[in-house]
């Protein structure tokens, strides 16, 4: 099997380190593309350059101070970690729960900067949760992004009133991290397709 993105140039980025273009230096870089042990990625600059991030061997900087944290509430485990992967590469501070129970006590307790949010969650409808968040003077002002499998227009539209940002499933590891970036103020405003 041919390698991928061999013949892209490396750069090695430490856990909690920003991304920049090797070539212009500017932060505007967009993730294209993993490698399956998510030890390498494909970065696309602003200015057109392409390159490959590697992630130098340390244990994640969990402990840094300045890390924002996000919440991704989303009852698939599989989803989940996917999803925490690529945010811990982007350098948040994550935090998953199941259930809308679970969101609740948690959201409350670590104080997220951004929730990504499945409507379709095993012990309480999603939309719910989005309302509670939204009505809630402690949660109000936490940019919800609803990423979900539901399909019903109705239900989407209404997702589409309450939440910041809602995207139908599948949503790659890329598109998440690029909407998740730009939810908490810390990217552009992902490219509409
Ligand atoms: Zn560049």
């Amino acid at each position: 099997m041919p390698e991928p993105f061999g013949r892209a140039p490396s750069h090695l980025l430490r856990t909690g380190d920003t991304p920049a273009c090797p070539r212009c230096g500017s932060a505007s870089v967009t993730f294209v593309a993993f490698f399956e042990d998510l030890s390498r990625f494909l970065m696309r600059c602003i200015c057109g350059h392409s390159f490959v991030l590697m992630m130098a061997d340390e244990t994640p900087a969990a402990s840094r101070e300045d890390r924002v944290r996000a919440m991704i509430v989303d009852p698939h485990e599989d989803t989940r970690e996917l999803y925490k992967e690529v945010l811990m590469f982007g350098g948040f501070d994550v935090v998953a729960a199941a259930t809308a129970r679970e969101a609740l006590q948690s959201a409350f307790m670590s104080r997220p900067s951004v929730i990504s949010i499945e409507l379709r969650l095993p012990d309480g409808d999603g939309l719910e949760l989005c309302r509670h968040f939204k009505k809630s003077k402690e949660t109000s002002a936490i940019p919800i992004f609803v990423v979900t499998g539901e399909t019903r227009s109705e239900r989407l539209a209404k997702a589409r009133r309450m939440a910041d940002a809602v995207v139908v499933k599948p949503c790659s590891p890329a598109s998440y991290l690029t909407h998740v970036l730009h939810l908490s103020g810390l990217h552009a405003a992902p490219r509409r397709r």
